[in-house]
């Protein structure tokens, strides 16, 4: 799963921020919430909190294992 941090307006947040989330930079709004994809190409997420995020996608290679099963 690879995240990608975004401002409000939705455009990536490349920026160092504090362990908060809050800028540290002039040009930074701060970061918004966190855009996320899994490797398979099937699944993405959008949310504020990785942590969230992280059990989304645990459930979703946990189903996608299921259907391999099936499958076989
Ligand atoms: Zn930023
Ligand atoms: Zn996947």
């Amino acid at each position: 799963m690879s995240t990608t941090a975004r401002h409000a307006d939705g455009t990536p947040c490349t920026h160092r921020v504090t362990p908060s989330g809050k800028p540290t930079e002039v040009d930074c709004s701060g970061r918004h919430d966190y855009a996320a994809t899994c490797a398979c190409g099937g699944w993405e997420s959008t949310g504020t909190v990785k942590a969230a995020l992280r059990y989304s996608h645990d459930s979703h290679r946990r189903e996608a294992e299921r259907a391999e099963t099936s499958r076989a």
